[in-house]
C-alpha cells in the first residue's frame, strides 16, 4: 500500500476526483490511502490566511512559509518516513518511469500543491524533490498531485481490474501502444484489420507490435532512440520503411 497526503487550499477538488471510479475503488480495496489535508487548517492568524505579497514587488501572491511547516510538523509527529514533493512547474518533468519508480519504492508521499505565484522558496527546504507534469503552467498543484497519484496507483497490483491492463500500453515497453479495436467489425465504411479476427496469436502479436512501432516512429521517433531494440524490431522498421517509402 502507498500513502499521499495532499497538502492543499481546495480539498473538495482532491475528493472529487478521488470518490469515482478506479481511484475510488483502490481506497476501498487498501492499495492506497489518500489524507487531504487542508493548509488552511495550519495558519496561525484569525483570518486564516495561507498568502501574502512578495518582497521585492512583484505581480501575484505567494503561499506563506508557516502554515505549510506547520502542517508537515504536524503531519510528521507520527514518526513515518515521507517522500515530499513540491509541485512546480520548474521540477523534474513526471512520466511513465518516474510513475513506476513512485510505485516500486515508495511507501508514503506528501504532495505540497502550489497556488497563486507559487511558495516562499524557504518552503523547499522541507522538499525531497520538485515534480513537473509538464511544460505549462497551471493554476494550481491540485491537477498535477492527482494526475500523479493516478498514474502511480494504476501500477499497484490489484488497482485494475485486468492485471495486464497496464503491461503493454503506451511507453510502459518505451514505445507507443498499438491501435485497438472492438465491435463492430465494420463501421461506417472502416474494418477491423484482418489480422485482429484471424485468432492467430502470432500474426497478431507480430501485427500489434509493427503497428506499435510505426505509430511510435511517426510520432515520437525519439522514444526509439532510449530502447534496446530486438532483431524481429529491426525487420519490423525495415518493412515500415519500405511501406511507408521513407528510404
Ligand atoms: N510562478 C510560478 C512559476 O513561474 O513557476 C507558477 C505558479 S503556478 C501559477 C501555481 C502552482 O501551480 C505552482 O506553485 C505549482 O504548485 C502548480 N503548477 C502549475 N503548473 C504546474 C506544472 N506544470 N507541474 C506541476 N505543478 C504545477
Amino acid at each position: 500500500m502507498i500513502v499521499f497526503d495532499v497538502l492543499t487550499i481546495f480539498p473538495s477538488m482532491i475528493k472529487a476526483y478521488l470518490s469515482e471510479s478506479i481511484m475510488k475503488r483502490a481506497i476501498e480495496k487498501g492499495i492506497v490511502q489518500v489524507n487531504v489535508v487542508n493548509i488552511r487548517d495550519y495558519t496561525e492568524d484569525k483570518h486564516r490566511q495561507v498568502d501574502d505579497y512578495p518582497y521585492g514587488g512583484g505581480a501575484g501572491m505567494v503561499f506563506k512559509p508557516e502554515p505549510i511547516f506547520n502542517a508537515i510538523d504536524s503531519l510528521c509527529r507520527d514518526g513515518k518516513k515521507r517522500h515530499i514533493v513540491l509541485l512546480s512547474p520548474g521540477g523534474r518533468i513526471f512520466n511513465q518511469s518516474v510513475a513506476e519508480e513512485y510505485a516500486r519504492e515508495k511507501e508514503h508521499i506528501l504532495f505540497i500543491c502550489g497556488r497563486y505565484e507559487g511558495v516562499d522558496e524557504r518552503i523547499k527546504t522541507l522538499v525531497n524533490e520538485e515534480l513537473s507534469i509538464g511544460d505549462y503552467v497551471l493554476t494550481g498543484g491540485e491537477l498535477p498531485a492527482l494526475v500523479i497519484i493516478d498514474a502511480v496507483t494504476r501500477l499497484l497490483p490489484g488497482a485494475l481490474g485486468d492485471e495486464d491492463s497496464s503491461k503493454e500500453e503506451s511507453f510502459t515497453s518505451g514505445i507507443l501502444e498499438y491501435p485497438q479495436y472492438t465491435r463492430p467489425v465494420e463501421y461506417r465504411g472502416m474494418r477491423v484489420p484482418e489480422v485482429l479476427l484471424s485468432g492467430n496469436h502470432q500474426l497478431i502479436r507480430r501485427w500489434r507490435r509493427k503497428e506499435a512501432l510505426r505509430r511510435t516512429l511517426k510520432r515520437r521517433p525519439d522514444l526509439l532512440e532510449k530502447i534496446d531494440l530486438a532483431e524481429e524490431d529491426r525487420e519490423l522498421i525495415k518493412e515500415i520503411k519500405e511501406e511507408e517509402q521513407w528510404n
